[in-house]
């Protein structure tokens, strides 16, 4: 069932596989009158891990535990180990486990993301330029956006948005991470040009950038299609998409926290002919909110089926509700939200998460800036193995009332991985390895230098929305009459 691995990780393997083992030979026991008793069948193997009759006594309390696994749970977690894909009613009732049922589920977690990927933890060092926080639409979860009209509209002038791609490039950035609102009166071809204008200047810079919703967004406003509007932006240089914008992928829960946004619908087409036209994506969902737990596999089992057809995702990200400054909790604007996700939960959503699109997406992304870096650590021994990107301008979950800041350098996520018992490595945006650190290897880069006080260098979004040069009234203008270039797609 289990791989043999090192010998610190065949011992956790083992006595979880043991363990279920031995919960299958209670449900046989009344079937079979010559089980042995589980104690006196493990003993031996467990024997050689320890050497002190304490740290033995120890191993056999654990099996004693796991031997309390319910069997439904054990059944679950025996056939995911086996392979085995899990239905939505499975997901479900794991993600809704307590205690040792939540303890094995770790564990079994643990052991697949072992399997698939190994030891290796990665993280990429990147950007995020979310370019204006002006939008056209409502989403109820959304702290970040404002009304154009609004005092604190921003909207970076190109020449600030390829400075700051400059300027992470130089500290050491793979990648930049576009997203934004959806401004009003937009030129079409504004993604396009933006993405043409940052290549220009950097021209191995990979560009995630735009949601569905944006890409959707500028095709309308471009009136062409979205596949046209993609091989725009592919022609342009843009590497992947973030596969945000799915929240919850149920039209009625939509309805409910985001009522005109993207449609489950839209958001499949924008990103399966993106995979089609060779451009990979992400995919994400947010919970915490007011879904329940058989929406999340629901929308775990939706991701799947879409991978099995594409093979575009690069990665799953769980992306936890940050209900704060979030619209729909503080204004009340919708009935039963939740203030997010429980510790518990959210480390329950990434082990879920790698038990069922096993086989299918390899990389399961914690992210530190919602749980923080104390359950992000948690989290990657739960079947997670990314850490995401440095970030540098985080603004989306700091403006929800985020508390972990908007930069985590190289160094520092490297001490997280570590202190997790894993090998960290700096991977590029597709999941390509740059670097493996191993033991003894801990480099001071560039962004490790930058203090801790990353805002007097780069900014903070609560400056940003106070500053009247970037004020949206006074620049959109501008910005809309000079583009970066001609986009032959556009119909603007
Ligand atoms: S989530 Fe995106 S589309 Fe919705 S209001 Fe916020 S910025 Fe606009």
């Amino acid at each position: 069932m289990v791989e043999p691995g090192p010998a610190h990780n065949k011992r956790v393997e083992t006595t979880h596989e043991l363990s279920l083992r031995r919960t299958q030979g209670k449900r046989n026991s009344s079937s079979d009158p010559s089980a042995v008793p589980v104690g006196a069948r493990h003993a031996s193997p467990l024997q050689p891990l320890t050497s002190d009759g304490a740290a033995r006594e120890a191993v056999a309390t654990v099996e004693r535990l796991l031997g309390g696994v319910s069997p439904d749970a054990a059944r679950i977690l025996e056939r995911a180990l086996e392979d085995r894909e899990l239905t939505v009613e499975e997901g479900g009732r794991l993600l809704e486990a307590k205690g040792l049922d939540m303890m094995a589920l770790f564990l079994t977690a643990d052991a697949l993301r072992r399997r698939t990927v190994g030891d290796v933890a990665t993280y990429v060092v990147n950007r995020n330029i979310n370019f204006t926080n002006v939008c056209i639409k409502r989403c109820t979860f959304c702290a970040f956006s404002r009304d154009h009209r609004e005092e604190e509209g921003y909207l970076l002038p190109l020449e600030e948005i390829i400075r700051r791609a400059k300027e992470a490039w130089d500290l050491g950035a793979t990648e930049v991470c576009i997203q934004a609102g959806l401004p009003p009166k937009m030129k079409g071809s504004f993604y396009i040009d933006l993405t043409r204008a940052i290549k220009k200047e950097l021209p191995d810079i990979h560009i995630h950038g735009f949601s569905p919703e944006e890409v959707l967004y500028g095709s309308i406003r471009s009136r062409c299609t979205v596949e046209e509007y993609l091989q725009g932006l592919k022609e342009a240089g843009v590497g992947s998409l973030p596969g945000t914008s799915a929240e919850i992928l149920d039209q009625e829960m939509r309805d409910r926290i985001s009522p005109g946004r993207i449609t489950v619908d839209q958001w499949v087409q924008v990103i399966t002919a993106a995979h089609r036209m060779g451009i990979p994506t992400t995919s994400t969902i947010m919970f915490g909110h007011v879904e329940t737990p058989w929406h999340q596999a629901r929308h775990l089992a939706f991701i799947r089926d879409i991978q099995k057809q594409t093979g575009g995702f690069t990665e799953f990200v769980p992306l936890s509700f940050v209900y704060l400054e979030a619209p729909m909790y503080r204004e009340g604007l919708l009935e039963g939200v939740r203030r997010g996700a429980t510790g518990d939960e959210v480390v329950k959503m990434h082990a879920v998460a790698r038990l069922m699109l096993h086989g299918y997406i390899k990389n399961i992304q914690v992210s530190w800036v919602k749980e923080g870096p104390k359950v992000a650590q948690l989290c990657l021994e739960a079947g997670a193995n990314d850490l995401g990107g440095t970030l540098i301008n985080e603004s989306i979950s700091t403006s929800a009332g985020a508390q972990y800041g908007q930069l985590v350098p190289p160094r520092e996520l490297r001490r997280i991985i570590r202190d997790a018992g894993r090998t960290p490595a700096e991977r590029t945006t597709t999941y390509r390895l740059r670097h493996v650190f191993e033991a003894g290897d801990d480099p001071i880069e560039p962004l490790d230098l930058v203090g801790d006080h990353p805002e007097e260098r780069f900014g903070s979004y609560h400056r940003l929305v106070k500053m009247a040069d970037y004020r949206f009234r006074n620049a959109s203008e501008q910005q809309r009459k000079a583009p970066a270039g001609d986009s032959a797609r556009s119909k603007e």
